[in-house]
């Protein structure tokens, strides 16, 4: 029996569990995945769930806010990829030591190949958990990133965690002549239920021949890539990035590669 499951709080509209229950039937394996609800601040509960993992009883966890930095502390190691980032998705356990991964990271890269472009400038909006897993994979597909958040500073204070990394106003002003081969919205703005929330400011004209990458997957067409494809740019949601974070992490657990296809079935199922 598998034991799977997802740190954080507040989870109860997490999609991973229909995902990664669909993973451990299409494999063949038995197992499942389970909801780990802990409050911020509750060090003692990711203690013993990091000390579950240690003795094998949890095959491996996901963890997502507001714990992707606070679980650091309490694992034996990271990878390259976790310790550039500063920021913790999925943890498993490898020769008797707890793993601190980022798929994030690799999800993201995976699914921005199919939107198409490959390097030149970059605007990333929103300084959070996210924008730092793409800043790290931009810069290192050769990316000049500028970071625009809606707080000065908290763009100006990740901007300085990476070499060469601009920082920006995210506000009509700031954005009105910002040059960009690709814009990629790493803040909430457009996500269920607020739908009509649209991260790029009202005003500003999308710069000419970007392509838009929205990490907001629900709904899977949001008012963002709505409207950059109204103006003719290319634009691509979450969707393709959130089954590629699960299946690298349930790769890491399991040794299996999922379809990605049977993935992107459950959520079709999920969400419309
Ligand atoms: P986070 O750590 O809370 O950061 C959110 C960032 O967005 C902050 O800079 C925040 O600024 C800003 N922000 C929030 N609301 C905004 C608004 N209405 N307008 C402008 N800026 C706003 O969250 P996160 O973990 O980075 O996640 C960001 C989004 O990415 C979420 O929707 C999440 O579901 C999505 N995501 C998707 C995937 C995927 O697989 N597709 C993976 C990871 C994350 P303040 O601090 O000022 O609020």
């Amino acid at each position: 029996m598998i034991e799977l499951g997802l740190l954080g709080y507040p989870l109860e509209h997490s999609f991973s569990p229909a995902l990664h229950e669909a993973a451990l039937r299409a494999s063949g394996l038995d197992g499942r995945y389970s909801l780990y609800p802990v409050v911020r601040g509750d060090a003692v509960s990711l203690r013993d769930l990091v000390g579950r993992v240690r003795t094998g009883e949890l095959r491996g966890l996901n963890v997502t806010i507001p714990h992707k930095q606070a679980i650091i502390p309490f694992l034996d190691g990271l990878t390259a990829t976790a310790r550039a980032v500063g920021a913790v998705n999925t943890i498993y356990l490898q020769e008797g030591r707890v793993w601190g991964d980022n798929t994030d990271t690799a999800g993201f890269a995976a699914d921005l190949h199919k939107l198409g472009p490959t390097s030149g400038p970059a605007l990333v909006l929103g300084a959070g958990g996210a924008a730092r897993a793409v800043i790290h994979c931009l810069r290192s597909m050769g990316w000049a990133v500028t970071i625009a958040a809606r707080r000065r500073e908290q763009a100006r204070e990740l901007a300085d965690q990476f070499a060469g990394v601009e920082a920006l106003l995210l506000d009509a002003p700031g954005l009105q002549n910002a040059r960009a081969g690709l814009i990629v919205n790493a803040t909430p703005a457009g996500m269920f239920p607020d739908i009509e929330a649209c991260p790029w400011p009202r005003g500003a004209p999308f710069p000419e021949e970007a392509a838009v990458y929205d990490l907001v997957y629900n709904p899977p067409e949001t008012r963002l890539v709505r409207e950059a494809r109204a103006a003719g740019l290319r634009a691509r949601s979450g969707l393709g990035m959130l089954i590629e974070q699960a299946a690298l992490a349930f790769e890491l657990w399991t040794g299996r590669k999922v379809e990605r296809e049977v993935l992107h079935n459950v959520l079709a199922h999920i969400i419309r």
